[in-house]
């Protein structure tokens, strides 16, 4: 079954602030291409204010659930000091997997929006799964997808053959 043709479609323009907070998805994401670890990049906004912003951090942690939305989510916790992100809006520059999906259901997120969609990382690198969200979240996407699949196509071509993502 297709997940993504069963997303509906962005309903007209991508809202500024949408664009605007990807960007600084973006941004932590390309650090972590610097640093040799998957690019993706993930930020917690609440009223307009970026709680925290972390990327992928599997390779030198090493923790294989050290993905951008897990650590966001954890930074932005801590940062109010409570377990709950009511009224928060996650922004990541690849669509969420299964078990971050979950992290922002138990966080009270109710609002993630992505650059590439997970297709898009199935693509590049055969190495991710496919799952519905929640029906309680809006998942939103994608938002300047060009730049978050042009970060993800740079990492995949960089990997060595027959070597999978995040393996050292
Ligand atoms: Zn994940």
């Amino acid at each position: 079954m297709d997940e993504a043709a069963q997303r509906p479609p962005p309903p007209g323009p991508v809202p500024a602030d949408d664009a605007r907070f990807m960007g600084e998805a973006l941004a932590v994401a390309d650090r972590a291409l610097a640093l040799g670890e998957p690019p993706v990049g993930a930020c917690i906004v609440h009223a307009g204010v970026v709680l925290a912003a972390e990327h992928n951090g599997v390779i030198g942690s090493p923790d294989a659930t050290a993905h951008a939305e897990i650590l966001a989510i954890r930074a932005a916790c801590r940062a109010v000091r409570a377990p709950r992100l009511d009224d928060c809006v996650l922004y990541a520059t690849v669509e969420p997997c299964p078990m971050c999906l979950a992290a922002c259901h138990y966080a009270g997120i109710r609002r993630v929006v992505f650059g590439a969609s997970l297709d898009d990382m199935h693509r590049l690198t055969g190495d991710e799964c496919f799952a519905p969200p929640p029906s309680a979240l809006e998942l939103a996407g994608p938002v300047r997808g060009d730049e978050c699949r042009a970060l993800l196509a740079r990492w995949a071509g960089a990997l060595p053959p027959g070597r999978l993502p995040g393996q050292p």
